[in-house]
């Protein structure tokens, strides 16, 4: 039967997971930590089973996780979201871009993504109906190009999928850069998602300028946050989406017979654990040292470090070290040198190869070392 996806393949996170694991490879590719969760969230977990709580949840999450989420999402951005009409909680931040996608795009709608973007985006783009147009970031530094972004946008477009902190490239918008935006939009009926899963990797100080500080964009967003990113719990699949109340309800609409709810004893263990904001508050902290390590580590190698401001990733440029492309390097590295990286062109359309290569550093001190000893080498 005639594909629904005919351009999809495997993800190259999983292609380079799967490389990495055959040639015993460091793994700095797939972005995931390599290092436990806090115990003290396993047990909230784990108290919560016992306690029985192994049935569907309400559809849109568990009122005490909702209103854990607005409280913080008030207390850092300073906008108070109704937990009961504006939260939802998601498998993951993966669902709530699909459902929030689903929602709103309708078959022949237009929705911009910027180039590089989340592999995700343009195949769930596309399972809607909607034409992809996608606006690069400005080349070499991954900044917006609010000229080219506001050329992009028509009668038509129904969407824009904005990321920030930024994966792949690690840039962090400024809140200038969100002030531009939002001027932008101010004119337009633009709906946005705001992919905000890195929010508490934010480095050297920097504000996350999550969408939710600026009226004209959370009036108008989807903000998407993911659990497993913040608590290094990337396999327990839970995320939220915070919208206005008429967004909302259209994207519970999709929702409820999408995953209709998520896990309920992986729901009350946040809960609890959300009530001290203490380790959401040390992960800058925590993840700078990581950034740093790794960063002291490369100078003086042949890799040219592009900067990291937020999310877990490193960027370098390949250029001094091999005259392969992206992928055949990504590919080699793995095999021959024992590292693996994920290439940059698999986040563009076309494949684009400017000769960087992404690390993910969210690992143990004892990873980064071992990988730096082998990049040394280069
Ligand atoms: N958006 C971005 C930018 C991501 O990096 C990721 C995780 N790789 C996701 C969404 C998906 O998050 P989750 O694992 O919560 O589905
Ligand atoms: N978000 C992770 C990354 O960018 C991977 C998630 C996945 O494997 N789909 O590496």
């Amino acid at each position: 039967f005639p594909s629904r996806l005919p351009d999809v393949g495997t993800t190259i996170f999983t292609v380079m997971s799967a490389l990495a694991a055959e040639h015993q490879a460091v793994n700095l590719g797939q972005g995931f930590p390599d290092f436990a969760c806090a115990p003290a969230l396993v047990d909230a977990v784990t108290q919560a089973m016992r306690e029985g709580h192994n049935q569907y949840p309400p559809m849109a999450g568990i009122p005490a996780l909702r209103q854990a989420v607005a409280d913080k999402t008030a207390a850092l951005y300073g906008r108070s979201y109704d937990a009961e009409h504006e939260i939802t909680i998601t498998a993951g931040a993966t669902q709530a871009i699909l459902t929030a996608v689903l929602c709103c795009v309708q078959p022949g709608d237009e929705v911009i993504v910027l180039d590089p973007c989340y592999d995700s985006y343009v195949p769930n783009i596309e399972l809607a109906g909607g034409r992809v147009v996608r606006v690069p970031l400005t080349p070499g530094t991954f900044r917006p190009d609010f000229a080219r972004i506001a050329a992009a946008i028509t009668p038509r477009t129904r969407l824009i999928i904005v990321n920030s902190p930024h994966n792949p490239s690690a840039t962090v918008w400024s809140d200038a850069e969100m002030r531009q935006l939002e001027a932008l939009l101010a004119p337009t009926d633009v709906l946005l998602i705001s992919d905000e899963v890195y929010e508490h990797m934010v480095y050297d100080g920097a504000p996350h300028c999550s969408a939710a500080r600026y009226p004209g964009l959370a009036e108008r967003a989807f903000i998407v946050s993911s659990f497993g990113k913040t608590f290094h719990v990337t396999g327990w699949k839970v995320g939220t989406v915070a919208a206005p109340a008429a967004l909302t309800v259209e994207f519970r609409k999709v929702h409820q017979f999408n995953v209709f709810t998520v896990n309920t004893p992986m729901q009350h263990g946040l809960a609890r654990y959300l009530a001290d904001p203490t380790p959401y508050l040390q992960l800058p902290a925590f993840y700078q040292a990581k950034r740093d390590l790794f960063r002291q580590g490369l100078e003086g190698s042949r890799l040219r470090l592009l900067p990291s401001q937020g999310s877990y990733f490193q960027c370098v440029d390949i250029s001094a070290v091999s005259d392969l492309g992206e992928a055949d390097f990504c590919q080699w590295l793995t095999r021959e040198v024992g590292v693996a990286a994920i290439p940059l062109s698999a986040f563009y359309g076309d494949g684009f190869d400017q000769r960087v290569v992404r690390f993910c550093y969210a690992k143990k001190d004892e990873t980064l070392r071992a990988a730096i000893e082998r990049l040394r080498r280069l």
